[in-house]
C-alpha cells in the first residue's frame, strides 16, 4: 500500500468513527490522528473486560469474547467483543459501549458490521444483536435490518473512496458532537466554520448584481 491507496481491509471501527463524523474517521484512518479524553480513557478502561479471547458456555449458547472477524465482500475487519453462537442455529453479536445511546446510528451501524462478517464466515443468520451499555448495565437490542445493512455497504465505500482521495472532509457543524470529540483540539472546528462563514460572506460580497451596468 503506498499513502495514495486506501487500505484493503478498513477496520469496523472506522464505520462508527464515519456515523460519527466523516472528518474524525478520516483524522484517524487517514492521517493516524488519535487523542484520549475523558469518554475514550473510560470507555478503553471498562473495555478491557471484554478484550481478552475466551469462551464459556451458557444455557442456550456458547458465548466467544475478542472474536476476530472479517468480510472479504466488504472489505472490513476488526473485532466482535462477544458472539453468543445460540442453539437456534443463529449468531448474536454484542458490542460494549462506554456511554449511553446516542442520537446516531454510529453504534447500530459497527454491530451491524460485525453481523455481516460472522454471516459471511460461518453461513450462519445474524439478524440481531445488542450494545451493552456499560454505564447503565443494560443491553439495547439492535434488529440487523436491510436498511442498516445497507448503510454499512454505504459507509464501506465512502470511507474507501474517501481514503482514497486523500482529501480531509470539512467540520461537521454540530457543538455537541464535537464536544464529546477527543480529536477537538487537532481538528479545530470552530475555526474551520468561522474560516467557512468568512468565505460565504466575501463569496456573498463579491456576487455581481443581475442588473448591475
Ligand atoms: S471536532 Fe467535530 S468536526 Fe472535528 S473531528 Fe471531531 S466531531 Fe468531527
Amino acid at each position: 500500500m503506498n499513502e495514495a491507496s486506501p487500505p484493503d481491509l478498513i477496520p469496523l471501527s472506522a464505520l462508527n468513527q464515519y456515523a460519527y463524523c466523516p472528518r474524525r474517521c478520516f483524522l484517524i484512518h487517514g492521517e493516524g490522528e488519535f487523542t484520549d479524553n475523558v469518554h475514550t480513557v473510560s470507555g478503553s478502561r471498562e473495555h478491557e473486560r471484554v478484550d481478552a479471547a475466551g469462551y464459556e458456555n451458557k444455557a442456550d449458547a456458547r458465548v466467544e469474547y475478542a472474536v476476530p472477524v472479517w468480510s472479504d465482500c466488504l472489505g472490513l475487519t476488526g473485532k466482535c467483543d462477544v458472539l453468543e453462537f445460540r442453539d437456534d442455529g443463529t449468531i448474536y453479536p454484542v458490542e460494549y459501549k462506554h456511554g449511553p445511546k446516542r442520537r446516531w446510528l454510529n453504534d447500530d451501524l459497527q454491530l451491524a458490521a460485525q453481523a455481516m462478517c460472522v454471516e459471511e464466515m460461518t453461513g450462519k443468520p445474524a439478524p440481531k444483536g445488542a450494545i451493552f451499555h456499560q454505564k447503565s448495565r443494560r443491553r439495547r437490542e439492535v434488529i440487523i435490518d436491510d436498511s442498516l445493512r445497507s448503510l454499512v455497504k454505504e459507509a464501506a465505500s465512502a470511507i474507501r473512496a474517501m481514503l482514497a482521495a486523500g482529501v480531509s472532509p470539512p467540520p461537521i457543524e454540530d457543538s455537541r458532537r464535537c464536544g464529546e470529540c477527543s480529536l477537538k483540539t487537532i481538528c479545530e472546528p470552530e475555526l474551520l466554520w468561522a474560516v467557512g462563514h468568512v468565505s460565504e460572506l466575501a463569496a456573498g460580497l463579491f456576487q455581481p448584481e443581475e442588473d448591475a451596468v
